[in-house]
């Protein structure tokens, strides 16, 4: 192995900051599991301070998952490093990242502070921090666009307070290749200390130079990267971490350089978060679009044929991609059900792994082949929506429409434990079927989005309901599948339904 590139994941904080993407406490750990699979060495959390939600996940993530450090963002404020420490308090291996900026437009328009007195609030938080953990990263916010000698003299500050890491971000993603490289050349050889502080990046997608600055600053001494899963992160995304890894990995032989990752478990990773965050990943998404590995050219397919190097210089294998997609059908037993489950990053309990079987099996009978994608549907929709309660149930369905009848639905549901039931109209069965368990529910939400997905090819696919509600600030995604898409509709309507209320609880009981 090369020399080790540190990898700082940060899907749960900055990747969360992505407009709409926002995921509870349950959704957060279970992406944190993934990431502790997945080897990376630091899982960023959440912001503790921002909100209640952030605080659980940041506090449930450091105390529940093993391995990696697990790390909390505090601006450079005591309340905020106060609160990242009562978060990650008792947890194995605690991280406090705080945080200000250095730029001169960020200092004068933003936070009308003069250069001294950001450098005396750096060292007064890195000092509080390091009361608390041993392990302190000191980010100088729009480092890219800082003047140089101003940011030497904040990091050089930072380390001698006790910052071990230090992140040079470029927060808006203005930095180009060669100039960022020589911005973490120039900190090696102009900060006297830098020998007791790892450098770290983190970079924004804005010009499409995420990856390639971050690789560029890493090939100039850098020897952390902040990264999120498929690139999500605040507007255009963060670097994205399947890419640097695999370049990393592919390109050993010129860069020397390598990192702890399992990339087995990068594709099981990306589909979680895309079906978590319902963001789904552009099919030519290097390492992990659908396209990644999919060859069409005939002379292209005639050298694979031969011999796969001709045309690959990755195993779909090494990222945790299968060749042959088709896994399971109606003779596959709960075992080998069970095991592909398990290779696609879920470990159920004894009675999740019935309820999924169940639904497995009749999917069987309608399907001849079943697909990995069908079985994260179903797991998705059959196990883990349960992780938010259900205010609300969908007992029965029954919609009829067609080119001479007003569409209709009768539905009955299960409102607080009591069944509730109506008939309603509407433009099409799933209008009809929504405005009935509007009506149901005295919902005062609004219909941000639909979008059904045929999950695989073929008329007898699932359909995969995505939608997004908005009551007040709260923003939700509900999912349903099905092979009705009816259902998969009402289904999915209701699981948002049931998350915004989880929401507007979450919001109530405050921890901070
Ligand atoms: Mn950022």
């Amino acid at each position: 192995m090369g020399e080790k590139v540190t990898i700082f994941d940060t899907t749960l904080r900055d990747g969360e900051q992505s407009p709409g993407a926002s995921m509870n406490v349950e959704e957060k750990t279970r992406v944190a599991r993934q990431l502790a699979r997945l080897g990376v060495d630091v899982i960023e959390a959440g912001f503790a301070f921002s909100s209640p939600g952030d605080f659980e996940s940041v506090r449930r993530i450091s105390h529940e998952i093993d391995g990696p450090i697990v790390c909390s963002l505090a601006r450079a404020r005591e309340e905020d490093v106060n609160a990242a420490w009562e978060a990650l308090r008792g947890s194995p291996r605690p991280r406090i990242h705080t945080f200000i900026s250095t730029s001169e437009i960020h200092l004068k328009y933003q936070f009308r502070l003069t250069r001294d007195e950001a450098l005396k609030r750096a060292v007064e938080m890195v000092r509080l921090a390091r009361s608390y953990v041993d392990d302190v990263e000191f980010s100088a916010m729009d480092a890219s666009r800082t003047e140089l000698e101003y940011l030497y003299e904040v990091i050089e500050a930072a380390v001698d307070a006790g910052a071990a890491t230090v992140n040079i971000p470029d927060t808006v993603g203005y930095a180009l290749p060669h100039q960022f490289g020589e911005l973490i050349k120039g900190i090696k050889t102009n900060v006297k200390n830098i020998g007791r502080a790892v450098i770290s990046v983190h970079c924004h997608n804005d010009l499409g130079l995420a990856v390639a600055n971050s690789l560029s600053a890493v090939i100039n001494g850098a020897r952390q990267v902040e990264c999120t899963i498929n690139g999500i992160g605040e507007r255009a995304g963060n670097a994205s971490l399947e890419e640097i890894v695999m370049i990393l990995r592919t390109r050993k032989d010129s860069l020397g350089l390598d990192t702890a990752i399992v990339t087995e478990q990068i594709y099981p990773a990306s589909r979680l978060v895309s079906t978590i965050t319902g963001m789904m990943v552009q099919p030519n998404k290097a390492i992990v679009g659908d396209n990644a590995f999919a060859h069409e050219s005939g002379i292209h397919q005639d050298g694979l044929l031969k011999e796969k190097t001709t045309y690959e210089i990755m195993r779909p294998e090494s990222v945790g991609i299968s060749r042959s997609k088709l896994v399971l059908g109606k003779h596959s037993g709960r075992h080998a059900f069970r095991a592909r489950l398990e290779d696609m990053g879920y470990t159920l309990g004894t009675d999740d792994l019935d309820r999924a079987f169940e639904r497995f099996k009749l999917l069987a009978d309608r399907k001849k082949e079943v697909f990995d994608e069908d079985l994260e549907a179903i797991v998705q929709d059959e196990v883990l929506r349960l992780e938010v309660p259900d205010r609300f149930k969908l007992l029965a369905l029954r919609v009829s429409s067609g080119t001479d009848v007003q569409p209709s639905a009768a539905v009955e549901m299960e409102v607080d434990g009591k069944g509730v039931k109506e008939d309603g109209s509407g433009d099409g069965p799933v209008d009809a079927a929504y405005k009935t368990i509007a009506r149901i529910t005295g919902t005062k939400s609004q219909l941000l989005r639909y979008s059904v997905n045929a999950i695989t090819g073929g008329t007898d696919a699932q359909g995969e309901v995505t939608v997004r509600l908005q009551e007040d600030d709260h923003i939700v995604l509900g999912q349903g599948a099905h092979p009705d898409i009816i259902v998969a509709s009402a289904r999915a309507y209701i699981n948002a339904l049931n998350r915004l209320e989880y929401k507007k609880k979450e919001k109530k009981e405050r921890v901070v």
